[in-house]
């Protein structure tokens, strides 16, 4: 497959233009280097520094590479900014979306995949969160993540697109080779800022929250490794091939770890102590979040590598020890 990889230098997309490589496929990337790294992607990889919404620019794209398939990943992600700049969220992640899907509609690609996330079910009504609880996001990030998913329903009815949209709970790790991982300006992620608390290049970790209805007072979440959630993408290719089908999969190992365990984890893999401070809560964070994956895994056949958070943060410290500057750009 010819593969156009919306945001595929970024932290996910990056990852995912490897293992298309490594299963055989050829990616194409697009990406305005907003948050991306153009070091992230490899120099034989075709890359476009170009804007999703500019329709003329990627219906030309998709038509000069003769894409089979549109992989998105470009969105913008800080929760926070998105309840104070709405706007931007909802014309990067929404408006820009249906431009790319617009442009692909009229080049002839129907075959589209999503990056959206656990933040559409807001504070879930029950868990392990399923694939059919209510979706009720208590932010725009999640808000602009459901728009999309109800736009590409609509799409599919009507134009018989073909999608499958993945539902990310905490994205985390780096390649096992260490070549690339996270980096984020500013990062706001829990393992990278633990790790940067170890090396000394933070004075310490605020852990937000030590009151909740949780086995230790912090809160629970599911960390995923970021080449299995690529894994799972590349595995719902073959459903991709049935015109007008639509499909959702929550994707997250189902093991929850709290904060006070991946401080504990860190400390462990690193060898170093990690200074805490206990701070309030941060707005917006519901106490616990894990998946029920069993639907990828029974009809994807989906298999996750990395069913350990200490192995998950092994690949990111490896990441982090040898790029203390991430990509440098
Ligand atoms: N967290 C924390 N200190 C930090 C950053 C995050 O205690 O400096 C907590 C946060 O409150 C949440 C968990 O770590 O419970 C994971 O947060 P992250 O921002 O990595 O991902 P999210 O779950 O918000 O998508």
């Amino acid at each position: 497959m010819k593969v156009l990889v919306a945001g595929g230098a970024g932290y996910i997309g990056s990852h995912c233009v490897r293992q298309l490589q490594a299963a055989g496929h050829s990616p194409v990337v697009v990406d305005n280097l907003v948050f991306g790294h153009r070091a992230a992607v490899a120099p034989d990889v075709p890359f476009y520094d170009a804007d999703l919404g500019d329709k003329a620019a990627m219906e030309a794209l998709l038509k000069r590479e003769e894409i089979d398939m549109v992989m998105h990943f470009a969105a913008f992600a800080y929760v926070g900014e998105s309840v104070t700049e709405p706007r931007k969220y909802y014309e990067n992640n929404f408006v820009a979306t249906l431009r790319l899907l617009e442009a692909m509609l009229d080049a002839g690609v129907k075959k589209f995949v999503f990056s959206s996330t656990c933040a559409t079910f807001g504070v879930p009504t029950s868990l392990p969160i399923t694939e059919d609880l209510p979706q009720a996001p208590i932010n725009p990030y999640g808000q602009t993540k459901l728009d999309v998913e109800n736009l590409l329903k609509s799409f599919c009815h009507a134009y018989g697109m073909s999608f499958a949209a993945f539902r990310y709970f905490n994205a985390a790790g780096a390649a096992e080779d260490g070549t690339i991982g996270e980096d984020h300006n500013p990062e706001t992620h829990l393992i990278p800022l633990v790790i940067d608390a170890a090396t000394g290049r933070r004075e310490n970790i605020k852990i937000f929250g030590t009151d909740y209805p949780t086995p230790d007072g912090t809160c629970l979440r599911d960390y995923i490794h970021v080449d299995d959630l690529a894994r799972a993408h590349i595995a719902a290719f073959p459903l991709l091939e049935k015109a007008g089908a639509g499909h959702f999969y929550n994707l997250g190992t189902g093991t929850p770890n709290s904060v006070r365990e991946i401080i504990t984890a860190v400390e462990q893999v690193t060898g170093k102590r990690v200074p805490t401070v206990e701070a309030e809560r941060r707005a917006g964070d519901p106490p616990s979040l894990y998946a029920d994956s069993s639907k990828a895994i029974r009809e994807l056949g989906w298999k996750i590598k990395y069913t350990d958070v200490t192995a998950i943060i092994e690949t990111a410290w490896r990441w982090h020890r040898d790029h203390p500057k991430g990509f440098g750009s």
